[in-house]
């Protein structure tokens, strides 16, 4: 095996990219397939018979048997059923390679266990997954071969979204259109195509598989149900950007090796701020491929682990006490013509432009707050967000210095004549100032950061897809853009209603601008006061989906039906449940059967001890006493608290599933997990380590 690769020789060598389909198609056929990626219409079937065949060719020579529709369904995690190539055998006993247009184009899974919130009915299991060309097929190797890889979205035979892709791409629809809308009105007849960049941070943790294979906690939850930090916790900060120990650099080395051969621009890594976590950037990509990527990271980062005697945890919280796991999600909007309409620009016709966008954006998170922090929501971000680690629930936007003053001076004075640092005056369309890309502070409290020429959604969990978000900000922001266009398009006087236009949107949204601390108590106190909303759970987001004003915007831009959203929110009341379940239940066997005989034998062990030193002696045995009866009344605590757990979910299980079974098991279920954990924890701390029947969290996290 090679030791050194050249990392621009390996990318994308897994990929029917675009190299190899102008290297592979007949011309005509690549021509005609660009066309129709570009105006995102479908594929006819005797173009993708050409295609699959040379698919199929290609994905022979790189080793691949079977291929598979690969899938976004709403588990956050992604599917694939496995078909190969073979056809049946024919007279002579001998059997083809054979893959048609019609099988690149759409598979047909029997997708009846896969969440659908009703959408399926039982009777039609069927769902189907239709080639989203606009993403490259890949090869994956694993222990099952090679497998062609073809990203898919996934509806039901009636057309609903069952998945993750199909509302991204409707969402990007949307945006394109009316941000299209938007330019003209500025003037920009040259932009045929606006596209969402995403640019998924990603941040995990890695722990060594031997330890974790004794964590039963970690191998059904992904992260831990009981457990204390050590005295050195993070406190030090001495973790973050410090040096990669050799093992998780290897590691690294494998990860970065195996995502650029799947096309994937792995760009940055770093030791985070928790021990044992780290991160991964990739460099920014169009919205679609970006989540599809962020989806390989994730699989990738699993994967490999694996093959270094690691595991890797991309729960949230994988463990209490030190930072949990999130996602950055980068965002911006780019045109085919080369701009980034997020860049400020340097001249006052680009800057006022750019002041239209942000004020429409503005607006837009301000309304919307409740669907954005939805988006975010999964069962294990509710252990970060508002946890003081995390950015908090509440939404709102940070500007930096430079673009704050310029929204305060528009606000106070009705026109901004400068900006700070450059300090120069503006000319051009109605005294708006010139500004410099910003270079001024950074706010790392703010869910929602402006930072240079993006913003960074920072709620998103480590283990969730990154799609909801963008359907989110795509919709919401088209709407605004939408709305923007239907004033300014009848306005007599484009300029002074464009000027007034930005002036009256950041004076009625002016309330979702923080630009201070977001973790401060004073801020949640705020906030309530400006009438914000402070979403303390996925449970209490969950509704966010069904309002009526959601129905109003996903159903006029044609991301999301009623019926769809109904569905969704369905599939996360069922989420909800069920994973505390497994939680609650992984919690009851792990302290029934393991922890309460371990301590059982402690006591017994510090009983014989002090009965053993009583007959030999008269010797003080007050610290085995004293031991004694401290272990003994945190065990009867954790009896009856463990008790109260398995009558709880006792009562929660057969409800029927939906909010009041969601509410039933955050209320009551998660409360008695906690009233468990405490004194179970308490008592880690008391008995001797080697009857601990687990690794400890130092075990865990400080000795990978
Ligand atoms: P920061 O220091 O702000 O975190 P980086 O340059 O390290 O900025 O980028 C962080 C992430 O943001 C990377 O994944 C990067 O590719 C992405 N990114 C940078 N510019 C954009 C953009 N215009 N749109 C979307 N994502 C972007
Ligand atoms: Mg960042």
């Amino acid at each position: 095996m090679k030791e050194y690769f050249n990392a621009a020789d390996i990318f994308g060598e897994n990929v029917f990219n675009d190299t190899v389909m102008q290297e592979r198609l007949p011309k005509k056929v690549y021509q005609k397939l660009k066309k129709t990626i570009k105006e995102g219409r479908e594929l006819d079937l005797e173009m993708a018979d050409i295609i699959a065949h040379e698919m199929k060719e290609w994905a022979i020579e790189q080793g691949a048997t079977h291929y598979t529709h690969w899938f976004q369904p709403l588990t956050g995690v992604t599917a694939e059923k496995h078909d190969s190539f073979i056809t049946s055998p024919m007279e002579n006993g001998k059997v083809l390679m054979s893959f048609s247009g019609k099988e690149l184009i759409k598979g047909e899974p029997d997708a009846s266990s896969f969440p659908s919130g009703g959408l399926r009915a039982t009777f039609e299991a069927r769902g189907y997954t239709a080639w989203d060309c606009t993403s490259f097929a890949f090869v994956r190797h694993d222990a099952a071969g090679a497998t062609l890889c073809i990203p898919t979205a996934f509806c039901s035979y009636t057309g609903e979204a069952l998945d993750q892709k199909t509302p991204l791409l409707r969402s990007m629809e949307a945006i394109n259109k009316q941000g299209l809308r938007l330019l003209r009105l500025f003037g920009n007849e040259t932009a045929t195509r606006i596209t969402p960049s995403v640019g998924a941070e990603q941040e995990y943790f890695i722990v060594d598989k031997e330890k974790y294979m004794k964590r039963k906690d970690l191998i059904f939850t992904g992260r831990t149900l009981f457990g204390v930090m050590p005295p050195k916790g993070q406190e030090m900060d001495d973790h973050y950007f410090g040096a990669i120990p050799p093992r998780i650099a290897a590691y690294m080395k494998d990860v970065n090796e195996e995502l650029w051969k799947l096309g994937v621009p792995a760009k940055t890594q770093h030791n985070e701020v928790a021990p044992a976590q780290h991160e991964l950037a990739p460099i920014y990509e169009e919205a679609n491929i970006a989540i599809d990527h962020n989806q390989l990271i994730m699989e990738v980062l699993k994967k490999t682990a694996a093959k270094h005697g690691l595991k890797c945890l991309l729960h949230e919280k994988p463990f209490v006490g030190v930072n949990g796991s999130g996602k950055h999600n980068n965002w911006s909007l780019v045109t085919d013509d080369g701009m980034n309409l997020l860049d400020p620009g340097v001249s006052p016709y680009q800057n006022i432009q750019f002041l239209m966008i942000l004020a429409c954006i503005l607006k837009a998170v301000d309304i919307h707050a409740d669907l954005l922090r939805e988006s975010a929501a999964d069962v294990g971000n509710d252990h970060r967000l508002g946890a003081n680690e995390a950015p908090p629930a509440i939404i709102s936007v940070f500007l930096g210095e430079q673009l704050q003053d310029v929204v305060a001076q528009l606000l106070s004075t009705g026109t901004a004549t400068h900006s700070l640092e450059g300090g120069m005056l503006t000319t051009g369309v109605k005294t708006l100032p010139d500004f410099e890309k910003d270079a001024t502070d950074r706010n790392r409290t703010s869910p929602f950061a402006f930072t240079g020429n993006k913003f960074e959604f920072r709620m998103v969990g480590a283990q969730d897809s990154v799609s909801a978000a963008n359907v989110v900000l795509n919709t919401i922001v088209a709407e605004a853009f939408s709305e923007a266009c239907d004033e300014l398009e009848k306005a007599e006087d484009f300029n002074s209603a464009v000027h007034n236009l930005i002036k009256r949107y950041f004076s009625e949204h002016q309330r979702i601008i923080f630009n201070g601390n977001g973790y401060s108590e004073e801020w949640v106190k705020e906030a309530e006061h400006r009438g914000l909303p402070n979403i303390k759970s996925m449970v209490d987001a969950i509704p966010a989906l069904i309002t009526e004003k959601a129905v109003k915007l996903f159903e006029k831009f044609g991301v999301f039906t009623r019926t769809e959203l109904e569905s969704r929110a369905e599939i996360l009341y069922e989420t909800y449940a069920k994973e505390i379940n497994i939680e609650a239940r992984a919690m009851i066997d792990i302290a029934s059967k393991h922890i309460i005989p371990a301590v059982i034998k402690y006591i017994t062990s510090l009983a014989n001890s002090i009965n053993a030193v009583k007959a030999a002696c008269d010797a003080d045995i007050s610290c085995q006493t004293q031991l004694l009866t401290e272990c003994s009344a945190l065990l009867s605590a954790s009896k009856s608290a463990l008790t109260k757990l398995e009558d709880a979910v006792e009562k929660g299980c057969p409800m029927c599933e939906g909010k009041a079974q969601a509410e039933f098991y955050r209320n009551t279920v998660m409360k008695a997990m906690e009233e468990l954990r405490t004194p179970i924890d308490k008592l880690e701390m008391l008995v001797d380590k080697e009857m601990w029947p687990m690794p400890s969290y130092s075990d865990l996290i400080f000795e990978v």
